[in-house]
């Protein structure tokens, strides 16, 4: 039996489980907010179900910037009070994920689009410091001159100077972080199913009759639960017109892109340049690549692609804003990103386009007592927390009960990475940062889970070798993630429990033996 033979069955046996089962709460989504919402509620002793129609964190949250931060640039439209709850949300995940979520510089060009001087610039970023209570390095400003010789790339023309200021970066990619809380929340008893669409649900006084649809067979099952969870997304209020709920929001929807491309920069900071349209557009680092984005577009329909519009745009800021070699053109392109922000609006007002950009990011969760539904609407990666706890609170309100507290996010501090330097230094004799390297990744990406990875090393030798030069994932790595990571298509594991599809091309990837010969296990 191959792994996704074994993956199969394991689905099948839950899936055959689950049907006329009662639950306490069904969440519909398996983003940022649906995983955090199973985590939370799962750890404290509820009975819960998520079902996710394609894979885990495969829409808006495999589409983000990979940013955890404070939203500096909300303080242009006084969102004060947001600025201030997404620094706290900022710094609690910093301190809980010291390996996955890394403080990072930002390095923002006061160039000729900026709409202030870099004297005001420099006031903003040092009140964004004051409302993320000095937890990150204190800003800095440059004169022009300064700000070449520090940042080399950066083009002079029209520059008045740069600021510097301290955020952070999610070093792999959002998708995998998603993947945290699912495994958060399995561990404590949730039943979380990727490709499991819920096709229909009614409601009565006791709560919910779920019909859900097993993507890979087509198979339905009913299942009852007293709470139900739209975590939906960008689909939340199409979900909600569906059941025929009413809420006082609704969503507006923005779409936004990124270019990833080779790397620009030496520095490991993030560049930041006001467009034409005087929005912050980023270069960021991924890994060995660099990515470029994003745009704010609106848009009606929730699923979107890169236009040839999208890519001229980002392509033409980064060499207007860059002093690069050689322009960037779309042969440069690796891959692309697109996606769209789910945005709240009060439902019976107007967005007119002069607003558009200036919407708010924040996150509404509404409860409807009489229906027992939780609707979750917009919020960002960084306030996963808080989504978590809202919706934690609005559980017990509906009478159920929390019956544990046990931790439910966050890395195992206690782990010691230098106990496994020697034995993994073995396998890159020659090669001491490689083993650092590789190392580093795994305690990121695993946790204390590392062991169960070396393990597949020990037992063959092929398991230490590096898929692609510049990276460090290993076969036994990617063979661990296909075995324990619910991975059913080759996207889960080179798109989301890796970066991997973002940072090869497809011919990279199509001519990599080694990595094709892993793929064969799950692409029968
Ligand atoms: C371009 C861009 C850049 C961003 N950058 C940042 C950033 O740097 N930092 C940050 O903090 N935030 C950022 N965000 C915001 C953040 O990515 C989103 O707010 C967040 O990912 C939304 O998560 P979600 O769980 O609500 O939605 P989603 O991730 O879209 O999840 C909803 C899921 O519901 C599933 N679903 C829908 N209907 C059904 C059904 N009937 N049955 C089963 N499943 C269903 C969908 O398949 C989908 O996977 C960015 C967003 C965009 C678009």
């Amino acid at each position: 039996m191959n792994n996704l033979d074994m993956t199969q069955v394991k689905r099948e046996n839950q899936l055959a489980n689950l049907d006329n089962s009662e639950f306490d709460v069904a969440i519909v989504g398996g983003g940022i907010n649906g995983a955090v919402s199973a985590a939370i509620l799962a750890a404290r002793g509820v009975k819960v179900v998520l079902v996710e129609k394609n894979d885990f964190a495969s829409f808006t949250s495999q589409e983000s910037s990979n940013m955890v931060w404070g939203g500096i640039k909300y303080l242009q439209t006084y969102e004060v009070p947001l600025v201030w709850a997404l620094c706290g949300s900022r710094n609690e995940l910093m301190r809980a994920f010291p390996n996955r979520i890394k403080a990072t510089s930002f390095f923002a060009a006061v160039g000729p689009t900026a709409p202030f001087g870099k004297v005001l610039g420099f006031f903003g970023a040092s009140l964004y410091w004051i409302l993320g209570r000095f937890q990150t390095k204190a800003p800095a400003v440059y004169s022009k001159e300064g700000a070449k010789e520090h940042e080399p790339l950066i083009s002079t023309s029209g520059l008045k100077g740069a600021v510097q200021y301290d955020d952070a970066l999610l070093l792999d990619n959002d998708s995998r972080f998603v993947w945290e809380f699912i495994k958060s929340a399995k561990k404590y008893g949730a039943i979380c199913l990727n490709y499991v669409e819920m096709e229909n649900a009614t409601s009565n006084s006791a709560g919910w009759n779920l019909s859900l649809k097993d993507q890979l067979t087509n198979k339905t099952k009913q299942i009852r639960a007293k709470v139900l969870i739209n975590a939906t997304g960008p689909f939340a209020s199409e979900l909600n017109n569906a059941l025929e709920i009413e809420t006082k929001h609704t969503l507006a929807l923005s779409k936004g892109i990124h270019l990833v491309v080779p790397k620009l920069t030496d520095h490991q900071h993030v560049m930041a340049f006001f467009d034409d349209d005087q929005r912050l557009f980023y270069v960021i680092p991924m890994h060995d690549r660099s990515v470029i984005g994003t745009t704010d577009t609106r848009v009606s329909n929730p699923t979107n692609e890169v236009t040839d519009a999208d890519r001229e745009f980002v392509l033409e800021q980064a060499n207007r804003c860059l002093e690069l070699v050689k322009p960037l053109t779309k042969s440069d392109i690796i891959s692309e990103r697109s996606g769209v922000r789910p945005l709240v609006v009060k439902r019976k007002s107007e967005v007119k386009n002069q607003d558009w950009t200036s919407l708010s990011r924040k996150h509404e969760i509404e409860l409807d007592k009489k229906k027992r539904l939780i609707t979750i609407f917009g919020g960002k990666l960084t306030d996963c927390i808080n989504v978590g706890k809202e919706v934690s609170d609005l559980v017990k309100k509906l009478g159920i009960k929390e019956i544990r507290n046990r931790k439910w996010y966050g890395e195992d501090l206690d782990l010691k990475s230098s106990a496994f330097y020697s034995e993994i230094s073995e396998y890159y004799p020659k090669n001491p940062q490689l083993a650092k390297k590789v190392l580093a990744g795994l305690i990121r990406r695993h946790g204390s889970q590392i062991e169960r990875v070396i393990e597949l090393w020990r037992k063959d030798k092929l398991n230490s070798q590096i898929i692609f030069e510049g990276l460090d994932f290993t076969r036994g790595e990617l063979l661990y993630i296909i075995e324990n990571e619910d991975v059913v298509k080759p996207d889960d594991l080179l798109r989301r429990r890796t970066p991997l599809k973002l940072l090869r091309t497809k011919e990279e990837i199509a001519q990599n033996k080694l990595l094709q010969e892993v793929l064969e296990r799950i692409s029968s």
